[in-house]
């Protein structure tokens, strides 16, 4: 065993959705910092949201007292959560900051996820996963080829499809032992251009590799994607369909970022969210980014609301704390644009990409949820 506790939350309280904050403290608080530790890859993803920031040596990043203090001053820190590139990229990281950050989530009683590819060597999630809670993943394939063609897309050399297929099969052996070890490993797949005809074969083969959470995001074209094709939300309604009629009903399924609302006009839409609100073992995450959780880049102090870099950075932890930034960012004319609550409806508004994509003269603070 890894020594990964058992899962301390539950699908009725997912400490990264923000509507359970709102609820508790009855306006936005910051509760979850999500840290940007690595801007190196194995991979170079046709979708990845941060694919412009990758580079192939990376400069020295803070010290990890500084994040560490800036974590500490944080009132209602639930949940923080580690991203890249490929955080275990380089070895250094991993023992530098990842699993002192780690430790210091458990010593405070609060959850953590990493974003990984976990195409690396085993040894290396094995060293973090006692640690651990959530180990996040992506995948959106049926077969080595698919992984081939999507995560290579950005590579400026041809990648030998063998070397792929190599790295498809450690990735779902590394989910299954570290799955086996009690470790919980959610993979994420996008609806895409790509993906939206293909959701219950993905699911199948999460399930197989012994996930305990498929999570489910449309993909919205940001920096790096921003030439890919976009589906319709009709395209996308079918998809989340498919998938709820054929998926295997005892997986958690976790759908997030969805560009249907309460206040819809379209029926279709309605209809849909109030099935998803009774499927069992389903649960639908309201949008955390600016709403109760920050990024911060490690190596700049830069803080973000995203971790993909379509709105620029509004402040810096060299000199202010984290709980004040986030202030200043809820007072910020776009995060007033997308500040709605619907408690009905268990909706607080929109994800700001969505607003921009789908409903960019809609004013969410004029319209409620239709029950
Ligand atoms: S909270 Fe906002 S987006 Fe959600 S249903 Fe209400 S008005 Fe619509």
């Amino acid at each position: 065993m890894l020594n990964a506790r058992p899962l301390p939350f539950t699908l009725k309280d997912d400490p990264w959705d923000p509507i359970f904050s709102l609820r508790r403290h009855g306006r936005h608080r910051l509760t979850s910092v999500e840290m940007t530790l690595s801007n190196l890859c194995n991979m170079r993803c046709e979708h990845c949201a941060v694919g412009d920031t990758l580079v192939l040596a990376e400069p020295e990043k803070l010290p990890l007292d500084m994040m560490l203090r800036r974590l500490e001053e944080v009132e209602e820190l639930r949940t923080i959560s580690i991203t890249g590139g490929e955080p275990t990229f380089a070895e250094r990281t991993v023992k530098e900051y990842i699993i002192p950050l780690l430790q210091y989530a458990r010593s405070r009683g609060i959850y953590s996820q990493i974003n990984s590819n976990i195409t690396l060597d085993y040894s290396r999630y094995e060293a973090i996963a006692p640690y651990l809670d959530v180990m996040h993943i992506s995948f959106n394939y049926t077969s080595a080829d698919d992984f081939h063609e999507i995560g290579f897309a950005k590579s400026g050399h041809p990648v030998p499809k063998a070397v792929a297929a190599r790295m498809y099969e450690r990735m779902m052996d590394n989910a299954r032992r570290l799955g086996e070890g009690g470790l919980f490993v959610s993979a994420e797949s996008m609806i895409n251009f790509r993906t939206h005809r293909k959701m219950p074969e993905i699911h199948r083969l999460i399930a197989e590799m012994g996930c305990r959470r498929h999570e489910v995001h449309p993909m919205y074209p940001s920096a790096f994607a921003a030439d890919l094709p976009v589906i319709t939300p009709a395209q996308m309604r079918d998809a989340v369909t498919d998938l709820l009629n054929r998926r295997d009903p005892s997986l958690w399924m976790l759908f997030g970022t969805l560009p249907f609302y309460g206040c819809s006009d379209d029926a279709a839409d309605r209809a849909l969210l109030q099935r998803l609100a009774n499927e069992p073992h389903v649960t639908v995450r309201n949008d955390p980014d600016g709403r109760n959780r920050l990024n911060v880049n490690l190596f700049t102090g830069d803080v973000f609301v995203t971790d993909f870099s379509d709105v620029p950075a509004f402040g810096n932890i060299r000199g202010s704390r984290l709980d004040e930034l986030f202030e200043r960012w809820l007072a910020h004319p776009l995060a007033k644009s997308v500040d709605c609550h619907c408690p009905a409806a268990a909706c607080c508004g929109p994800n700001l990409l969505v607003k921009e994509m789908y409903y960019r003269d809609v004013d969410f603070g004029s319209r409620s949820a239709i029950v």
